[in-house]
């Protein structure tokens, strides 16, 4: 499960300050040493680590906290409201356009789950009462119009394909219209990733973007592959505009890094995680609870 070793290391430094009861400024200096180590272990941003143990000692070193009768305590419930900063304070909602269907459009690199995601996502809107419509326009990952096929059937949720012969612009154009003209709430456009960020894979997106004008781009990225996945949000945003990540194989041994460093390096919120192969292992993100599990 992810954060295994962040989450013992930060218990073993906190169980330390909470059986004090007075802590000193080397205490608390101590502590942030500590912390400094374990979040660099579990691959956070080098940066983002700097900023966060400046802001948790800011709080910590002054003589309220000092003073008072669990000053472990307070310093531990520094540190989690700092931690649910760090990961964007409050949950950052999907959004809906004023006038339906909502045009959601998914990107990222091959691999990193994005067709299981849409998928995932049209049950969730669908459990929600909502009527979804998935739109194949990922043409050239063989089978992956075959995966999203399957996927629709599962969840009962109609698939929009003109096969792999035609541009994923016209795809995503013809799957809106399709959805307008059906009464869809909800268009979720697959569309192709490549091994690695090129210039012919962002052009693609552009042009699809300038068609539909999504209400949310949404970047799937893989938990799994730590400063990689920031250094991948990074580069999208820049060049997309992103509205929220998807942060995928959250069941996996990842240590953890990309899930606190995202916000903080991108601006960009994460939006829902994935905890599994499953179609409703698909969850909103709610950074407070993922601070508290990230503390055991
Ligand atoms: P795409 O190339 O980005 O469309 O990736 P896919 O959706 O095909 O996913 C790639 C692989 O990752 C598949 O085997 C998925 O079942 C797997 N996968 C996706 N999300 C998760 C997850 O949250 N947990 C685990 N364990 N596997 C996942």
């Amino acid at each position: 499960m992810a954060f295994e070793g962040l989450t013992a290391r930060l218990q073993n430094v906190f169980g330390k300050l909470r059986g004090k009861g007075k802590v000193s400024e080397e205490d608390v200096n101590d502590a942030m040493r500590e912390v400094r180590l374990a979040l660099l272990e579990a691959d956070v941003n080098f940066k983002v680590v700097k900023q966060f143990i400046t802001k948790v000692k800011e709080k910590a070193v002054g003589k309220e906290v000092m003073d008072s009768f669990t000053p472990g305590m307070v310093i531990i419930d520094i540190v989690n409201k700092e931690l649910t900063e760090l990961m964007g304070g409050s949950q950052s909602k999907l959004a809906k356009a004023n006038k339906p269907p909502t045009v959601i459009m998914m990107v990222g690199l091959q691999g990193a789950g994005k067709t299981t995601t849409s998928g995932k996502l049209a049950k969730l809107l669908q459990k929600q009462n909502a009527k979804p419509l998935l739109v194949a326009a990922d043409i050239y990952r063989p089978a992956a119009i075959k995966q999203l096929q399957v996927l629709g059937e599962q969840i009962k949720a109609p698939v929009f394909t003109l096969g792999d012969q035609t541009s994923p612009v016209e795809i995503a154009k013809q799957g809106l219209q399709h959805a307008k003209d059906n009464n869809h709430d909800y268009v979720i456009i697959d569309t192709a990733g490549r091994l690695h960020v090129d210039e012919e894979l962002m052009a693609e997106l552009h042009q699809i973007h300038s068609h539909v004008n999504p209400d949310e781009v949404l970047l799937v990225v893989d938990a799994m592959t730590g400063q990689d996945a920031v250094n991948v949000a990074e580069h999208f945003n820049t060049q997309l505009s992103l509205s929220g990540v998807v942060l995928t194989k959250l069941d996996g041994d990842t240590r953890g890094g990309a899930a606190l460093s995202v916000k903080a390096v991108t601006g960009c919120p994460i939006k829902f995680i994935t905890l599994g192969e499953k179609l409703d292992a698909l969850e909103p993100f709610h950074p407070e609870r993922m601070s508290s599990r990230i503390l055991g």
